[in-house]
């Protein structure tokens, strides 16, 4: 038996087989082939697999996001039973006798070239296409899976880490943990173990040699242990624990359609994060009273290419009429930073962090910008929408952007394409200079919804990818805290109501302090939600209250 000690970062414990995350990289062996036909054969054997692989992706977002999501899989599909394509392959097998992976390489090149020079910009598109699906059959023929988890049973995810256009394409259905070397607690591999509600353990550098892949591993998510080929003790007193987590969730569950309601009284409303219309059901099973945060750009990071108006707008559609009459804040496009895109063809930055990023990236590309609003506007007729900007600095781009959804409205409306007038619009709170003029942003906006994951990064100066600096990386840092606090006494001056949608919304040894403060909303992962309201059941605000607000502002306290 193994013991390795890692940060427990989501809670729960979860049994099976070890497997290394590959990642496909482009690079292609060549050689000569003595025996064509059987090359010939492993590629049509890789090419059925990959038209199999893209008719089921094309089904999914058909059931998802409608037709025309499905559509660029279908067009995929044909493009790898297209009789020339496979006749330039053929060639390159049977008479120049290359291996299969260097025959659909140099294809692709031939095809993109071909595309590319064409006059037509709908087909100079489909350079990207072939490319695209040539890497995908290259990747079979390689064993590297699409989605990462070649594995016909589920299993515990082993990473040095993620990046979240990588944790979109993960088939979920196969993962029942996470590990990762790296990483921090508000790292997007953690935020999204914490959505599925599954465990996962950062920061476990290299003890996890890549030998291990396939041997049994118990992990906890609540204290980072991960044991490889436990004992049967170890086995026992982690099924207990197992067994004592589902007694209490049962026990939570208990708490189902009551009210998110302090002992005197004061009500939180508790909504939750999600990043694809797939978290809907998590969330209403948890019985949350809305969505707070919908982390748009996870579609664009789905996608090979700009995702269309249409594509978003079945989305959008999809969430909101889900969730019916609850409130649903759909977060435009926050892309940059650690979250990237490789057809956006972002210029490198030294520190992408402070560049360009969010709504900095939506206000220099405004055509970006007006495809995701007008995509948002018209979904807006199927649900209760609020539409939130992130990395906000400043007082004119909250202007700016909220021209841009006038212009929408004024479009649609004169297209006779109907969309609900009152969409109320807000603004992330997240950096220090957004809640340090928090009272002029109030007097443009509907609502505050504090992001507290960046606005400790940013506050502390503090990168929030970064494991080596777990310890300098404090949310309950005195100076986030009074940011907040500064944050809600000038949205309520105002008269408009404010939520925290970062990581530190579940942490309920803070649920006393967002209650004295004032919050009015914590959006937290589907999991989070009863716990929360447990907690805050428990609380009696007026007996805390004076107590805590002296703390937070008297000088011994600082941290
Ligand atoms: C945050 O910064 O707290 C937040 C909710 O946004 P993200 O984690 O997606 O940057
Ligand atoms: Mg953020």
């Amino acid at each position: 038996m193994i013991s390795i000690q890692g940060k427990g970062v989501s809670n729960g414990v979860a049994f099976g087989p070890l497997f290394f995350y590959k990642r496909s990289d482009n690079s292609i062996s060549r050689y000569e082939v003595e025996n064509t036909e059987e090359e010939w054969n492993r590629f049509k054997a890789a090419q059925a697999k990959a038209i199999e692989q893209l008719g089921e992706l094309a089904e999914k977002a058909r059931a998802e996001a409608g037709d025309d999501a499905a559509m660029l899989f279908e067009t995929h599909q044909m493009m790898a039973e297209d009789l020339d394509y496979e006749e330039s392959v053929q060639n390159a097998i049977q008479n120049e006798k290359h291996n299969a992976e260097a025959a659909v390489s140099d294809t692709a090149e031939q095809f993109a070239e071909m595309f590319a020079t064409m006059d037509d910009a709908y087909m100079q598109a489909r350079a990207a296409d072939v490319k695209d699906v040539s890497s995908r059959i290259i990747g079979i023929l390689k064993g590297v899976v699409q989605g990462g988890i070649d594995s016909p049973v589920p299993v515990i995810l082993v990473a040095d880490d993620l990046a979240p256009s990588e944790t979109v394409q993960l088939d979920k259905t196969k993962i029942l943990g996470f590990v990762t070397e790296g990483g921090s607690g508000s790292s997007h591999t953690a935020i999204l173990a914490r959505t599925m509600g599954i465990p996962a353990i950062i920061g476990l550098g290299k003890q996890l040699p890549a030998d291990f892949e396939g041997r049994e591993a118990v992990i906890d998510g609540s204290t980072g242990s991960v044991v490889i080929d436990a004992d049967d003790a170890t086995r026992k007193m982690l099924t207990v624990k197992m067994e004592e987590q589902k007694k209490t969730q049962e026990m939570l569950n208990r708490l189902k359609g009551l009210p998110n309601e302090t002992k005197d009284g004061h009500k939180m409303k508790v909504f939750c994060n999600i990043g694809s219309p797939d978290d809907v059901p998590a969330v209403l099973g948890n019985d949350a009273g809305g969505i707070g945060l919908f982390r748009s750009e996870f579609l664009y990071l789905n996608c090979d290419d700009y995702p269309t108006e249409d594509f978003q707008f079945e989305a959008y559609k999809k969430v909101l009429s889900d969730m019916g009459e609850r409130e649903v804040v759909i977060r435009t496009l926050d892309i940059g930073a650690d979250k990237q895109i490789g057809y956006f063809n972002l210029p490198h930055e030294e520190n992408p962090a402070m560049g360009n990023r969010a709504l900095r990236i939506c206000l220099n590309r405004p055509e970006i910008f007006h495809t995701q609003l007008r995509a948002l506007y018209r979904a807006s007729a199927f649900g209760h929408l609020c539409i939130m900007f992130p990395m906000v600095t400043s007082l004119w781009e909250v202007r700016e952007a909220k021209k841009m959804c006038e212009r929408v409205k004024k479009e649609l409306q004169d297209e006779g394409i109907s969309f609900s007038d009152d969409v109320k619009v807000g603004i992330m709170i997240e950096t220090p200079a957004a809640a340090v003029i928090s009272d002029r942003l109030a007097k443009e906006v509907d609502f505050f919804s504090c992001g507290t994951n960046d606005l400790t990064q940013y506050t502390l100066a503090c990168d929030r990818q970064n494991a080596d600096l777990g310890r300098f990386f404090n949310p309950h840092h005195t100076a986030v805290l009074r940011l907040l606090k500064m944050v809600c006494d000038n949205a309520h001056k105002n008269g408009i109501w404010v939520g925290i949608c970062g990581e530190l919304g579940a942490d309920l040894s803070l649920t006393e302090t967002f209650l004295s403060i004032g919050i009015d909303e914590l959006s937290v992962s589907p999991r989070s939600v009863l716990p929360l309201r447990q907690k805050i059941r428990d609380v009696n605000v007026a007996q805390v209250k004076d107590k805590i607000l002296q703390m937070l502002m008297t000088d011994e306290n600082a941290t």
